[in-house]
C-alpha cells in the first residue's frame, strides 16, 4: 500500500461514570448503588482512538475543561498516540461527563453534561487551520455546535478533502450541507430521523441511500448491528454483513465502525473493502465491554479474521 492518509478528526470527548444499581432512584430518594468505573468516551474521542489503533495517522480536534478529567483525556490521548496539537483545554468550563446507571436488567440512563465541548467553536478550528488543511480526510459528528461542523463543511467541502459526517445524536443538518459531504454514515435510528424512511431491508435501504444521494453525498454507509451495513457508493451497492460473534456490549461499536472505514480508506482500500473491515473490527467491539476498552487493535483484526 504504501501511502497513508491524514485523518483529522472534530468532536467530542466525555469521561463516562458508571454506577451500577439493582434498580433507578426516583425523585428525591438516595439510593446505594453497586460498583461505580470510569472510562474515557465521547463519540470524537472514540472514533479518533479506533481510527488510530485500525492503521490511521489521526489527529484529533477537541476541547476539555482543566480538571482532572481534562487532564486524563489529554494524558490518554498521547498515550494512544494521537496528534494533540488541536486539543484545547478550556479556562473555566468542565470537561464534558456522561453519569451513566445500568439496572439489573441491563438498562441505562444517561445524563450527559457537555461542558467545553459546546465551546469547540469556529474560533477553535480557526486557530488550528494549518492542522486542516494538511488533513485527507475529515472526520465529524454532532456532539459538537452544529455551527463548528457546519464551519468546516464549508470551509473544506470542495476543497477536495474528504469529509465524512457520522450524524450522531441526529439533528436536522442545513440541506445545502450534504452536497460538501464525501460520505454520511448514519445507523438505522439516526437514518430513520433524517430520511423519515425505516430501512429493513436492502429496497428501503436504497431508498433512504438516495435521500442523501439526491441531495449530493457520494457515499452513504447505514450501519445495521449486527446484520453489518449497507454501502451505496459509485463503484458498489449492497448489504455487507458483519461476521457473528457472541455480543456482550454494542457501547461503542458504531464508533468503532465509522474510526475503521475511515483508518482503512487512509491506508489505500476501496469503500467496499473498508466497510468490509469495519465490520470485523466493529463486531470484535461488541464481544467485549465498555467503549474505548473494547476497541480493538490492527493486529487483533487480522489475526481473527
Ligand atoms: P450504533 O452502535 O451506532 O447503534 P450499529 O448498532 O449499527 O451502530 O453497529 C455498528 C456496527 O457494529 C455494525 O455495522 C456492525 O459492523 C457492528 N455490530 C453491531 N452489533 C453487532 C453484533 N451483535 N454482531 C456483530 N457486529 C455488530
Amino acid at each position: 500500500m504504501g501511502q497513508n492518509q491524514k485523518i483529522v478528526v472534530v468532536g467530542s470527548s466525555n469521561t463516562d461514570m458508571i454506577i451500577q444499581v439493582d434498580r433507578f432512584p426516583v425523585p428525591g430518594e438516595t439510593l446505594l448503588g453497586k460498583d461505580f468505573r470510569i472510562f474515557p468516551g465521547g463519540k470524537g474521542a472514540n472514533q479518533a482512538i479506533a481510527a488510530i489503533r485500525l492503521g490511521g495517522d489521526v489527529a484529533l480536534v477537541a476541547r476539555l475543561g482543566r480538571d482532572l478529567f481534562g487532564d486524563q483525556s489529554l494524558e490518554n490521548f498521547k498515550k494512544e498516540g494521537l496528534n494533540v496539537q488541536g486539543v484545547v483545554q478550556d479556562k473555566e468550563l468542565p470537561s464534558g461527563v456522561a453519569q451513566i446507571t445500568v439496572d439489573a436488567a441491563g438498562e441505562n440512563t444517561i445524563l450527559v453534561a457537555s461542558g467545553a465541548n459546546n465551546a469547540l467553536s469556529t474560533a477553535q478550528v480557526s486557530e488550528h487551520a494549518g492542522l486542516l488543511e494538511s488533513a485527507d480526510f475529515i472526520l465529524m459528528q454532532l456532539e459538537i455546535p452544529l455551527e463548528t461542523v457546519t464551519f468546516i463543511v464549508e470551509k473544506y467541502g470542495s476543497t477536495g478533502k474528504k469529509l465524512i459526517l457520522n450524524p450522531a445524536p441526529a439533528y436536522h443538518l442545513p440541506v445545502k450541507m450534504y452536497a460538501d459531504l464525501h460520505a454520511i454514515i448514519p445507523n438505522q435510528a439516526e437514518t430513520r430521523f433524517l430520511t423519515g424512511i425505516r430501512v429493513t431491508n436492502e429496497d428501503t435501504a436504497v431508498h433512504a441511500a438516495a435521500f442523501f444521494h439526491e441531495k449530493g453525498v457520494e457515499v452513504v454507509v447505514i450501519t445495521l448491528g449486527a446484520a453489518g451495513a449497507f454501502l451505496s457508493s459509485p463503484d458498489f451497492t449492497g448489504s455487507l454483513p458483519a461476521p457473528e460473534v457472541n455480543a456482550v456490549d454494542s457501547t461503542a461499536a458504531g464508533d468503532t465502525f465509522i474510526g475503521a472505514v475511515t483508518a482503512g480508506l487512509c491506508t489505500g482500500m476501496d469503500w467496499k473493502n473498508a466497510v468490509i473491515f469495519a465490520n470485523r473490527a466493529a463486531a470484535l467491539s461488541v464481544t467485549k465491554f465498555g467503549a474505548q476498552s473494547s476497541i480493538p487493535f490492527l493486529g487483533q483484526v487480522e489475526k481473527h479474521f
